[in-house]
């Protein structure tokens, strides 16, 4: 059987598999069953798996029978902190805790994708890296494991994954070149006054009031200092402080995010929302205390690689089929593979009707299982594109 034949044909398995971990659902760094699942399937292959990665990622090398390219294949393996209200046989069995992402999906197309390689190693060149990947939904699974040596002497040339999405119909590929997604950072801000009585303002330093600045200072940023045809968002997602009617709290704390594609713009408006806050804060006779958490970086796919993929993909579902991809500012920590090596993160539509439509992170999230042998085929076949010398 051929790879394209056996890549479509292996279609139960994965729908099996990818019920199975539905029903179990594990998030960030608790991902024990599901990477016990993993390397379980991957030793039957006859792959040597190294497990606990980063915590609970896995890694398996598969050699080709011809000499070659090393090309990374990335799937995410992490559930959500949410209670499922689908009523399907294979909803998530414990409360709390749902695949409602498809990165339930990924991992078993992932290791769909390892079955018919592994069967097909006489036609494979170069080196295969599996690389299955915790804690994406809090975008710290990929950096542990690179920490943890998931790469170490390995030379790496090309880095490919894809994500299933209810955005597109089940049939289409979404592909697109250059930044696209976002680097997603966070920040939390303290805004520090002095507190008293609500009757006596002239005794306190109110940092409600100066909160609201800042607040206010920190939305003229991108409308002021971006350049417009540059992309970026700042939300401020969050304010809490003070407890009564009459009492001026102490402090404020703000929670936001800073969403950009190219780095020197979030170089450039890192720095200003940490300068801008701190003087609207000092200008009010308060003080501000600034914590900043860097998220992964944009993910930027390669032009040429993509363009590979982009042929490959007309090649599974059409020409007409294979669309640009919206620019998103979501972010995935496939940047980090990406970081490694220039390579491609592809879309592949799997809304197949109102069932299969909500958006990610819906309570009734659910893929369309059609959608699975594209992806599997696709991502076969970009393997064994990318690694070709
Ligand atoms: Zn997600
Ligand atoms: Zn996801």
């Amino acid at each position: 059987m051929d790879v394209r034949s056996a890549a479509r044909t292996i279609d139960p398995a994965t729908v099996a598999t990818r019920r199975d971990l539905h029903a179990h659902p594990e998030i960030a760094f608790e991902e024990v069953r599901t990477s016990g699942i993993i390397a379980e399937r991957l030793r039957i292959l006859g792959l040597e798996p190294r497990t606990g990665l980063g915590g609970t990622g896995v890694v398996a090398i598969l050699d080709g029978a011809h000499a070659g390219k090393t090309v990374i294949a990335r799937a995410d393996i992490d559930a959500l902190p949410i209670t499922e209200e689908k009523d399907v046989d294979y909803r998530s069995t414990v409360p709390g805790r749902m695949h409602a992402c498809g990165h339930d999906g990924h991992t078993a197309i992932l290791l769909s994708v390892a079955d018919v390689l592994t069967r097909h190693r006489s036609e494979l060149h170069g080196r295969v890296v599996f690389v299955f990947q915790p804690a994406e939904e809090i975008v710290r699974g990929a950096h542990a494991m690179l920490e943890d040596g998931a790469l170490e002497g390995i030379d790496v040339d090309h880095a490919v994954g894809l994500h299933l999405t209810s955005m597109q119909p089940t049939g289409v590929i979404a592909v697109r070149t250059g930044p696209a997604m976002a680097a997603a950072d966070r920040f939390d801000l303290v805004v520090r006054g002095s507190g008293g009585h609500a009757a006596k303002p002239q005794e306190t330093v109110d940092p409600v009031v100066i909160a609201a600045h800042v607040v206010i200072a920190l939305q003229s940023l991108v409308s002021r200092e971006c350049d417009p045809v540059d992309q970026a968002v700042v939300s401020l997602t969050s304010i809490a402080g003070g407890t009564a009617y009459n009492v001026i709290p102490d402090e404020v704390h703000i929670k936001g995010t800073l969403r950009t594609f190219a780095s020197s713009t979030r170089d450039r408006l890192r720095e200003r929302i940490i300068a801008l806050a701190t003087a609207v804060a000092e200008a009010h006779r308060g003080t501000l205390e600034v914590t900043w958490t860097d998220g992964s970086p944009a993910v930027v796919n390669d032009g040429a690689i993509t363009e590979r993929i982009r042929r490959v993909a007309a090649e599974v579902v059409g020409d007409e089929h294979v669309l640009e991809m919206p620019l998103s500012m979501g972010g995935d920590d496939m940047a980090l593979w990406l970081e490694r090596a220039p390579g491609c993160y592809f879309f592949v539509g799997a809304n197949g009707g109102a069932a299969t439509a909500y958006p990610h992170h819906h309570a009734r999230f659910d893929i369309d299982e059609a959608s699975l042998p594209i992806a599997v085929e696709a991502l076969t076949l970009s393997v064994l594109e990318l690694t070709r010398p």
